[in-house]
């Protein structure tokens, strides 16, 4: 029997394609890569391929990295795969390749702010079966139930290489909350790949399957994935936390704050993309329903957390601030770039800090909304997928055809599921994701 390894992108759609080669072709496929084809990109999560202006034309490699490479041993069986980079023929990185993207995002936050990302993200997904339990939410029974199930998730993360932080049986029915250690740079998105790729890999060998669709049915709660980010200076000092700042914020941060907030209603496509995002995105679900800073709020799109620590260098350290409005069914790689480069803009723009709410604003009227500057945040992915195209500074952002290419990415899944009343979007989606 032949060992075989997967080479893997994370494409536009969030899933997770590429090729298997044999193990013993390693050194060659990490230089030729394996073949790949540019219309891929707009294959969406229901497998039907978007407008695509590439057609049948046109070749691409998906190179194999080997700092991104997962051997995951479930003892009767062994899965290899290893996250790649798509490059033209001549080497170059491709304009849809979603690892690129985010470098060329921490570029510009290197170049704007002399900064440094570190990221780490937060997890929800659900187990499909039935359990007898109820009232487990956070419950030490619903744990226990799954116990075998957690503990060999957090030892496969570290196997490949990262740093499991802790999981809990979350508030939802089957639900639990998955939380890795920060991860400099594109590392970070890597990971969250990989942690997916995982939880659904151990989920079947525990007999069980793994969904990180954004809700599961309208009236449930959903699954958030939640992104933690500080900065570091080039010297690895780090750069997030200023004592005497709005909220424990040194200026980058409130800069960087403020651009995620004025730009986010347009980057939401990018970050929430489904169309069943928008049912979790909707107030008292603990999510993100406006443009708000929170501090210490869980019903903010951006959140300022606590700090543990007592000493002020670890307070330095710790420091974090967290982006609520994504969801699973987006590539972490392509939903950190359109995050930073949003808060470059706010840096690149000197904006001012943001004003933190601890309010509920679903109460405000519209006006009182629009007096403090907040909007409601799109409803729709039509909605949001408008306020992308339409705001040029944001697709401004991403090489020249990646906008029309993404738009129809997206439109072909909107019309899979235009005729579908919302149970049966969040059942297909759940087949998905
Ligand atoms: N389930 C919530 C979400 O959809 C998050 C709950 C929490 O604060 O962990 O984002
Ligand atoms: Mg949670």
């Amino acid at each position: 029997m032949s060992d075989l390894i997967f080479a893997a992108t994370c494409d536009l759609a969030g899933k997770v394609r590429g090729k298997a080669f044999p193990a013993a072709q390693l050194d060659k496929r990490l230089q030729r890569g394996v073949g790949w084809t540019p219309t891929n990109v707009q294959i969406n999560c229901f497998d039907c391929i978007a407008d695509s202006p590439f057609g049948a034309l046109g070749d691409l490699l998906l190179i194999p990295d080997q700092a991104a490479s997962v051997t995951a041993d479930f003892g009767t069986r062994t899965e290899r795969f290893m996250l790649g980079d798509i490059v033209t023929l001549e080497g170059a990185p491709w304009e849809f390749c979603t690892r690129a993207l985010l470098n060329s995002a921490l570029s510009r936050l290197e170049a704007s702010g002399g900064l440094q990302l570190l990221a780490a993200f937060e997890h929800e997904f659900q187990l499909k079966g039935t359990s007898a339990l109820i009232g487990e939410g956070y419950g030490r029974g619903g744990f226990e139930e799954q116990r075998g199930l957690c503990e060999a998730l957090m030892a496969q993360i570290e196997a490949a290489g990262f740093f499991p932080d802790s999981i809990m049986k979350e508030y939802g029915a089957n639900q639990f909350e998955v939380v890795i250690g920060p991860e400099k740079g594109g590392r970070a998105a890597d990971a969250a790949v990989i942690l997916r790729e995982l939880t659904r890999s151990v989920a079947r060998a525990h007999g069980e399957a793994a969904t990180f669709t954004p809700i599961r049915n309208p009236d449930s709660v959903g699954n958030g994935v939640h992104i933690h980010m500080s900065f570091l200076h080039p010297d690895g000092s780090p750069a997030t936390h200023d004592p005497d700042g709005p909220c424990g914020m040194s200026k980058l941060t409130g800069a960087f704050a403020a651009g995620v907030l004025k730009y986010l209603d347009a980057i939401l496509a990018l970050t929430a993309p489904s169309a069943v995002s928008y049912l979790r995105l909707t107030p008292h679900r603990w999510s993100a329903a406006f443009n708000n800073l929170g501090f210490r709020d869980r019903e903010a799109a951006l959140r300022v957390c606590p700090v543990t620590s007592k000493d002020p260098a670890s307070i330095a350290r710790q420091f974090n601030i967290e982006y609520r409005a994504a969801d699973a069914a987006a590539c972490p790689h392509l939903a950190l770039a359109a995050v930073i480069h949003a808060g470059c803009q706010g840096i690149e723009d000197a904006l001012a800090a943001p004003v933190p709410t601890q309010e509920d604003l679903s109460l405000l009227t519209p006006d009182d909304l629009r007096a403090r500057g907040f909007v409601r945040l799109p409803e729709t992915l039509e909605n949001a997928l408008d306020r992308f195209m339409q705001n040029k500074t944001v697709t401004g952002w991403f090489p020249e055809p990646f906008a029309e290419v993404y738009r129809a990415h997206k439109e072909s899944e909107i019309a899979y599921v235009a005729e579908m009343d919302a149970t049966a979007r969040c059942a297909a989606y759940e087949g998905s994701y």
